[in-house]
């Protein structure tokens, strides 16, 4: 379902190129889970966000289901994000004018579900959530807008779901849940996992774990 071949990026500062990813080829299959570990500032989000299609790549090629994503539209990209993937972002990104329960139905609405707008809420329970559901991000502790961002990336059950630290702001507990949570969708749904983490216990059950040096 992802195919990353030869990838570089880089980024230029006033100081100059910054060459942050290079020589990077790996491949995961439908339904595979795999955890991506490597130590701060080794690239691990800039990674993530270049298979998802959220930035561009300096050279090599992303494709996801067969699509090189260079050779799409911005509109393209959008759609496909939309339509098959779910992303977790390490600082959530949720949209600070939309209650929890807002943010998580307008990916619904995004994609026309109108009938099922009891999914959002369904969800938000699942996740503990269900005392918060009118609360703002400003609101909500750190875990609590964490568990939204998730509730969000998961709510139409993608393809593919990409989470950045997923279980960073959760403590032990609720972290277990959420890791159970991913893997149940892994395994009853199919759903594609590519997980950054420093949560060993999370890297454990993913099918492969990958070093970023
Ligand atoms: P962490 O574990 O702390 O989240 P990470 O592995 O996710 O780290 P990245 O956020 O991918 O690291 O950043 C990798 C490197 O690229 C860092 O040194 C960062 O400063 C640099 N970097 C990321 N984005 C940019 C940018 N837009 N412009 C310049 N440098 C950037
Ligand atoms: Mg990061």
């Amino acid at each position: 379902i992802l195919e990353v071949n030869q990838l570089r990026k880089s980024f230029f500062t006033p100081m100059g190129e910054l060459v942050v990813l290079q020589d990077i080829t790996f491949s995961v299959q439908e339904g595979e889970s795999l955890a991506i570990v490597g130590a701060s500032g080794s690239g691990k989000s800039t990674l993530l966000g270049l298979c998802a299609g959220l930035d561009r790549v300096s050279g090599g090629t992303v494709s996801l289901t067969g699509l090189n994503l260079a050779s799409l539209s911005e509109d393209e990209r959008a759609l496909l994000r939309r339509k098959q993937m779910g992303f977790v972002f390490q600082s959530f990104q949720l949209m600070p004018t939309l209650t929890a329960l807002e943010n998580v139905e307008l990916v619904v609405n995004m994609n026309h579900h109108r009938k099922e707008s009891q999914l959002s809420r369904h969800i938000l329970q699942k996740l503990g959530l269900g005392h918060r559901l009118h609360h703002y991000p400003g609101q909500l502790s750190g875990g609590e807008q964490q568990r939204v961002a998730i509730a969000r990336a998961f709510v139409l059950q993608p393809k593919i779901i990409f989470a950045d630290e997923p279980t960073g702001n959760l403590d032990a507990l609720t972290g277990c849940n959420i890791i159970n949570q991913l893997f149940d969708l892994n395994s009853e749904h199919g759903t594609t996992l590519i997980v950054v983490t420093h949560d060993e216990a999370l890297a454990a059950r993913a099918k492969k774990v990958y070093r970023l040096d």
